[in-house]
């Protein structure tokens, strides 16, 4: 079977050693006998995995002991809920930076809440997407929290700062670019991220919480929806996506066998200078709608001279072994998601791919 990199933007690539190792695993987990999915939640071998993760994934992020670690069900969308349910006070009033599907998503939530005060907008600029520098913003200054989404996957806009806000907390859904980029936890008061892009596997939500943050809400708020619920009983309130949570562990292990953040974020680095070189050199034959100051380093979106030709770039990368570069249903064009397992190798096959490809119809 030939090699394929898989481009999709999630549930994405995962490690070949995270697979091999879950692959060896499979009929006999820690010498248990049984398969991994089989092991109860609750027994000593499982909680051994799930304090194994947790330190792991604090020293990957080096994430302060005065934060919470939480692996919760329900994607990042049911974060878009939560947060506003846990965070709001009896003013209920927030900031929401507006800049594409996933932040317009996270807004209609909270609006159910609360009011939102929309911050400022993605807005087009010389026909390139950007994003409005904090001069413009029109910040309530007394929010119960920031919301913003540092990168929309669908389009590819990502912000290039962290924003400062003083003393409002800062909620980031990083489920895009977890552990792409080194981050200062402390810069947030809440991060959330869904797995299947750079944690594994689809079914775990990662909630990162400043400990003073974790209120009792509203007495009619569902147990399952109070991030106090998970604090005390460590994510293990009820039956957790287990395997989900196991695939995340080794996707941590292999991180911490690459070097760690720094050294992943260098390759991913180079990966998109790779790629966007590719764009830029074609002289507008691949056409990325997103300013260069707010490109994305783990979702690289471009488009095609018409459709006929995108329609056999996509066919003929496909039979090259690159597979899923087909763009959101609702932005087009293509996009080549390059998250954390994604080896040089694939970059280069893909530019290769673009040259030959614009030489025969460019
Ligand atoms: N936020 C962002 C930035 C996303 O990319 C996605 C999924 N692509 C979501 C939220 C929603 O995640 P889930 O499907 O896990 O709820």
């Amino acid at each position: 079977m030939q090699k394929v990199f898989n481009f999709n933007a999630g549930p994405a690539m995962l490690p070949e050693a995270v697979l091999l190792k879950a692959q060896e695993d499979m009929l006999n987990w820690r010498h248990t006998g049984m398969s991994m999915m089989e092991i109860g939640h609750r027994t000593d071998v499982f909680q051994q995995l799930v304090q194994q993760i947790e330190q792991n994934l604090r020293e990957l992020m080096g994430v302060p002991t005065h934060y919470h670690v939480l692996f919760l069900a329900g994607g990042a969308t049911l974060q878009f809920s939560m947060v506003p349910i846990n965070l709001f006070t009896s003013q209920k009033k927030a900031d929401y930076m507006e800049t594409g599907l996933w932040s317009s998503k996270a807004i209609k939530e909270a609006s159910k809440f609360g009011n939102v005060n929309i911050v400022a907008q993605a807005k087009k600029e010389d026909d390139l997407w950007t994003i409005p520098a904090p001069t413009e913003w029109q910040l309530s200054h007394d929010a119960d929290y920031f919301h913003y989404t540092p990168n929309e996957t669908i389009t590819g806009l990502a912000f290039n700062h962290v924003p400062i806000l003083k003393n409002i907390p800062l909620v980031a859904d990083m489920t895009s670019m977890i552990l792409s980029e080194p981050v200062n936890v402390n810069d947030f008061g809440l991060i959330y991220a869904s797995a299947q892009k750079n944690l594994g596997q689809a079914g775990i939500t990662l909630v990162i919480i400043r400990e003073d943050l974790v209120k009792l809400p509203l007495s009619i708020t569902p147990t399952l929806l109070e991030y106090a619920t998970h604090v005390t009983a460590q994510s293990l309130y009820n039956t957790p996506p287990t395997y989900s949570w196991y695939i995340l562990g080794l996707v941590l292990d292999w991180m911490k066998e690459m070097g760690g953040v720094t050294a992943i974020h260098s390759k991913n680095c180079r990966n998109a200078e790779r790629l966007y070189d590719a764009l830029d050199r074609s002289q507008g034959f691949y056409r990325s709608s997103i300013h260069p100051a707010y490109r994305s380093k783990m979702n690289v979106s471009f488009d095609l001279p018409n459709d006929d030709l995108l329609k056999l770039f996509l066919h003929e990368s496909h039979a090259s072994g690159l597979c899923c570069l087909k763009g959101h249903r609702a932005a087009g064009g293509v996009r080549a998601s390059i998250y954390n397992a994604m080896p040089e190798e694939g970059v280069e096959k893909l530019v290769l791919f673009m040259d030959y490809f614009m030489q025969r119809f460019g």
